[in-house]
């Protein structure tokens, strides 16, 4: 008798020991803040797309769908602790599957130009689409931003976050080799929305990922950005034709309105007269970074008076494209039925710069059989 009660003690002792072996994490999930959700969003070709919302403990919420790891809402806090929605973007997912200029996207295989949709690897010459004439951008037709990927929601003590993954196979698109990508989005308690992307291939290809979100810190659909101060940490920039692929260049920006090693206003020089304006038709541009090393750097930060929003952006990238919403028009109608009118949002887009592949002088794009491509990303939230 005296050995089963023994047994029992044992078993009953395990599971008060296993109960509160779990119970503390609960509880620290909970005590953390941080909480996490699924939710239908509507069908694509390759399958039923979802919307995760993510919070922190202060608020901060992002919304992204797993059709093209696209950044559908996020709600940050002004200065007065109100949260309004500060990125560009739709209520449903079929204006994302329509034409759109590539709101809160994902962007993949490339990211910006490639010049009239062609590069060579070990010689050989491919071709891509050309959907930005007489050049390709962005990936081509069907890039990262218009694919479903395979998520898994990623919980710690110290995020909450959404994994992507998705292989690109042989020649989607045009580029070469079978391209194993994986991105995630973690957002944490210092209200850091964290971008990490880690990519393999079988073949040699160029590769270029980054995020597109419009950015208007007085709320998406409030009016222009023109009144926000930008900083860029770079004291050159690559120059381009008129057809805004690179000359080659890489030019100072000292005494250029390419200026913004002050945090400057954006519409303060916007409409002087110089040639990269003009091809621009405003900030279109792709800054040279003044780095210190490899590691992630402040690159950026973007500021609007009149909230007090302020958004620091650190990369492990060399260049950073600044596109002031040029191409916006008010024919995007977007969540709340708010027409995004001329320079009403902007990207802020860490990068390698563009048409890399054909630019022996640039930092290379190319990856490698046995490499693996691994860069991060920071958009860091606060008020002033
Ligand atoms: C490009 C712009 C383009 C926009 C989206 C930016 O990254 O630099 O030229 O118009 O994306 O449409």
């Amino acid at each position: 008798m005296k050995y089963p009660s023994y047994i029992s003690l044992c078993l009953l002792f395990l599971l008060v020991a296993c109960q509160n072996g779990a119970a503390p994490s609960q509880e620290a999930e909970n005590r953390n803040g941080f909480s996490v959700e699924e939710t239908a969003f509507g069908s694509t070709p390759e399958g039923p797309a979802s919307l995760f919302t993510l919070q922190n403990k202060n608020g901060i919420t992002l919304k992204v769908t797993n059709f093209g790891g696209i950044l559908v809402a996020l709600w940050a806090p002004d200065r007065n602790g109100k949260l309004a929605d500060i990125t560009l973007g739709f209520d449903s997912l079929s204006s994302y599957q329509a034409e759109h200029p590539y709101f809160g996207s994902l962007i993949g295989r490339y990211g910006n130009r490639i010049a009239k949709g062609k590069f060579s690897v070990n010689g050989k010459e491919y071709t891509l689409a050309i959907n930005n004439e007489p050049n390709s951008l962005h990936g081509g037709k069907l890039g990262f931003n218009r694919r479903l990927w395979d998520t898994k929601i990623l919980e710690s003590e110290t995020y909450v976050g959404l994994e992507m993954k998705r292989r690109s196979p042989d020649m989607e698109e045009g580029f070469p080799g079978n391209l194993d990508v994986t991105v995630r989005y973690l957002l944490n308690n210092q209200n850091e929305w964290i971008i990490e992307y880690e990519a393999q291939t079988d073949q040699e290809t160029p590769i270029n990922l980054t995020q597109h979100a419009y950015f208007n810190l007085n709320g998406a659909g409030s009016g222009s950005i023109n009144g926000h101060e930008l900083m860029i940490k770079a004291s050159r920039y690559t120059p381009v034709d008129a057809t805004l692929i690179p000359t080659g260049d890489l030019a100072s920006v000292e005494g250029t309105p390419f200026d913004f090693r002050t945090p400057t206003l954006i519409g303060a020089r916007i409409a002087r007269e110089h040639q990269q304006l003009t091809y621009g038709m405003g900030y279109d541009h792709n800054w040279v970074l003044d780095r210190t090393g490899d590691g992630l750097e402040l690159a950026a930060s973007l500021y609007a008076r009149e909230s007090g929003r302020f958004i620091e952006v650190l990369t492990e990238e060399p260049g950073l494209q600044f596109y002031g919403g040029n191409f916006l028009d008010g024919t995007n109608i977007g969540k709340g039925g708010k027409a995004y009118q001329h320079r009403t949002g902007l990207c802020l887009e860490t990068q390698h710069f563009p048409d890399s592949p054909n630019q022996t002088d640039f930092p290379s794009t190319m990856l490698k059989p046995g490499e693996t491509y691994k860069t991060k990303t920071t958009y860091r939230f606060s008020t002033k």
